[in-house]
Order: C-alpha cells, then sequence, then structure tokens
C-alpha cells in the first residue's frame, strides 16, 4: 500500500536541518506532501511562493534519488485537517532537543485525538543539523553572520534579499 506523509512546517526558509529530516522521511514513504504554515499573525520573513519554490528546488533532487513523489503545498488550518486532506497516513515531525520533544509531544497527542487514523512520526534530528533553527539563521543573516553551514545557498540569497528589502522599507 502507498504510503502518504506530510510533513508540516515554516519553512521561513528551509534549511539543512529541515533536508535532513526530509531525507530521512523519503525512506519511510512514497508520497512525501510538505506543509508550508500561512497561519494569519505568524510573521514570516519569505512570502509562501517564495518559501514554496525554495523548497521544490531542493526536494527535487532527493526525490529523485529516492524515487518517491516531494510536493510542496501551503495550507493556513489545522495542520492534522490539512495531513487528512492530502490522504496522509502519518504526519512527520523533527525533534531537536527536549523543548521540541514537550511540545511535539503534546501537539501529537491532541492531534492523535482529532485524527485517530494518522500516526505521528518523530525523527529525531541528525548531530550535524540538530542546532538550526530558521528563526536564528534569520537573526543571524540580520546580523551580517555567515549562514552558509545552516542553509542551503538558495535559502541565503531570499533571507538577503528579503532582509534588504525590508531595510528599504523602513528607510
Ligand atoms: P516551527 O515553525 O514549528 O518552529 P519549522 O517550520 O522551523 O517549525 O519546522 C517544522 C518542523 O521541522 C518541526 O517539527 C521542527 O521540529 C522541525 N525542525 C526544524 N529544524 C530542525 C532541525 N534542525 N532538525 C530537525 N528537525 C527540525
Amino acid at each position: 500500500m502507498a504510503r502518504t506523509g506530510f510533513y508540516p512546517g515554516s519553512f521561513d526558509p528551509v534549511t539543512y536541518g529541515h533536508l535532513d529530516i526530509i531525507a530521512r522521511s523519503a525512506r519511510l514513504v512514497d508520497r512525501l506532501v510538505l506543509g508550508v504554515g500561512t497561519h494569519h499573525g505568524k510573521n514570516s520573513l519569505l512570502g509562501a511562493d517564495e518559501r514554496l519554490s525554495l523548497l521544490a528546488d531542493v526536494c527535487a533532487p532527493i526525490a529523485d534519488a529516492m524515487g518517491i513523489d516531494i510536493v510542496a503545498e501551503t495550507f493556513d488550518g489545522l495542520a492534522v485537517d490539512a495531513a487528512a486532506g492530502c490522504g496522509a497516513d502519518v504526519v512527520i515531525r523533527g525533534l531537536r532537543d527536549a523543548t521540541d520533544f514537550d511540545y511535539e509531544v503534546q501537539m501529537g497527542q491532541m492531534n492523535a485525538a482529532m485524527a485517530p487514523q494518522i500516526e505521528t512520526v518523530y525523527i529525531v534530528a541528525s548531530p550535524a543539523t540538530r542546532m538550526i533553527a530558521a528563526s536564528l539563521v534569520k537573526q543571524i543573516a540580520g546580523m551580517g553572520g555567515d549562514v552558509t553551514p545552516f542553509v542551503p545557498e538558495g535559502s541565503q540569497r531570499a533571507i538577503e534579499r528579503a532582509l534588504e528589502k525590508r531595510k528599504s522599507e523602513s528607510t
């Protein structure tokens, strides 16, 4: 039976940490849907279209190498509803540390109460990418730091463009 996974997140922008989880979950499912959350009130640096296009670029080689379908789409409601809407069997989440663990277990259990047919699968971050958080990457870039160890080139350029735009709008 073909299995579909749904991996939700902000992906603002996609980092090597997300890519680690994507590549490893590609071993578990036949089709992976990346859900880009676009909730009102969540203050993202990049627009939804840009986040989708960055994901499409970096995931194409993974999809080819693993022989599975990887698609990225937006959602703005409950992740569990979006997962059910795309026919997912499993929701994929990454775990970096105890903070992620506490939050993710609680959310996973509430999701299970709402949609018991969908199992949440937790993938523990790889040591090399465990420290990466998109929010910190943006802070580092904003203060002129080098983010090449943390994000693919496309993400780096998108952050630079967005920060430049914010700067020129505020002056
Ligand atoms: P959020 O907006 O929920 O903080 P993100 O969009 O950054 O999260 O990430 C979505 C998912 O990816 C979450 O399950 C998060 O734990 C996971 N994740 C983010 N960064 C990493 C990383 N460096 N290693 C493993 N998982 C990660």
